[in-house]
């Protein structure tokens, strides 16, 4: 559960069972009509306390709801017909509260500051001036000390958050190609480790010889770009990685023909798109590939897609081996 969650529960449920407390005690020490509507009020907070002690994210909208009916609506009502104005009092305490669990921005104090006034030109048509001025300013000294709370807190599970997806972002991807890692694939990969499918191992050919020919910026660019490839036909059921150098392992979870027509389109685009160009010549990158019997995602079936890729590179490169044999490659206009 993220902890912007629990914070949410634990405030709400702080918040709303304080009020059945309240409404307990006004309920038994008024009567007519408050009594009426501090009972009301009773079994809102309950079911509002057992709502909020489950939060989930998708009820930030419900809050906001049960904010106005409760500052806006309920609120002044029950001051409007109270007799007892200590108990209207506790409620200075306690609406600036449920309204701190959605004060992100300072333009979110607004409607709470509203609702303060809202309540005490009741409490001032009542009662004294002296109670709605001390009203208000109590009102507006709680607002301020939680909303700055709640700001505070707010901002850092936000850099929080941001630091948490940046840091697994970085983990699990490859800097140079921007696809997986092997750390990310495996943790792709965990769940779905009941399926099966097919491992392919990719490795490109002579690639020490681009490096040594061209320099380590044009072996970086010939990464990049078929990273690239790869990524631009990865899906659910293909996932694409960078084990390390200039190998990579791909997990098919399609059919073997959708798996080899894949690889193909692949083998295409590195036709098309992977070349090197010097002094008018044009030299193609190519690869040899493996592909694994079908299997569950485990070190052993990269093993076999390994077996099948040291195939390709024996019996000549710029191959596919899969099922211990050539697969013709097709490239497509
Ligand atoms: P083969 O066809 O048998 O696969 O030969 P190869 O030259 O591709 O394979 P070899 O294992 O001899 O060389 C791999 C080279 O990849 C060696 C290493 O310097 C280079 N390399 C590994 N990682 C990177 C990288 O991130 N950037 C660059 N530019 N080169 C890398
Ligand atoms: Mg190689
Ligand atoms: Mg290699």
């Amino acid at each position: 559960m993220n902890t912007e969650v629990k914070f949410k529960r634990i405030i709400s449920c702080t918040i709303f069972s304080l009020g059945v407390i309240v409404n307990t005690v006004g309920f038994f020490a008024s009567r007519g009509m408050t009594r009426c509507i501090t009972g009301i009020f009773w079994f809102i907070d309950l079911f509002a306390f057992l709502t909020f002690c489950l939060w989930k994210k998708k009820y930030d909208a419900y809050i906001k709801i049960f904010m106005l009916l409760f500052g806006m609506v309920l609120f002044p009502l029950i001051l409007y017909v109270a007799t007892l104005t200590e108990q209207a009092l506790l409620y200075d305490f306690i609406m600036p509260s449920i309204y701190a669990v959605s004060i992100r921005k300072k333009r979110d104090i607004i409607l709470p500051v509203l609702n303060g006034i809202l309540l005490s030109s009741i409490a001032y048509y009542k009662t004294t001036i002296w109670y709605a001025v001390v009203f208000l300013a109590i009102y507006l000294f709680c607002l301020l000390l939680s909303s700055m709370f709640s700001m505070t807190l707010y901002n850092n599970f936000t850099e929080l958050e941001n630091a948490y997806s940046l840091l697994s972002d970085v983990a699990k991807k490859d800097r140079l190609t921007g696809i997986f890692n092997r750390f990310g694939l495996e943790s792709i990969i965990k769940d779905k480790k009941e399926l099966p499918c097919y491992a392919v191992m990719l490795d490109i050919d002579f690639f020490k010889q681009i490096n040594d020919t061209y320099g380590h910026e044009m072996g970086d660019e010939v990464l990049f770009k078929l990273g690239s490839i790869l990524k631009k036909h990865a899906s659910k059921d293909f996932i694409v990685s960078r084990r390390g150098g200039e190998e990579f392992l791909l997990y098919s979870f399609a059919s073997y023909e959708a798996t080899i027509d894949t690889l193909m389109d692949i083998y295409t685009d590195i036709e098309h798109g992977v070349v090197i160009k010097e002094n008018d010549v044009v030299k193609h990158v190519h690869i040899s590939a493996g592909v694994s019997v079908q299997g569950f995602a485990s070190e052993e079936l990269v093993a076999n897609a390994d077996r099948n890729l040291y195939h390709s590179k024996q019996n000549g490169r710029n191959m596919i081996t899969a099922r211990m044999e050539p697969v013709p490659i097709i490239i497509k206009k």
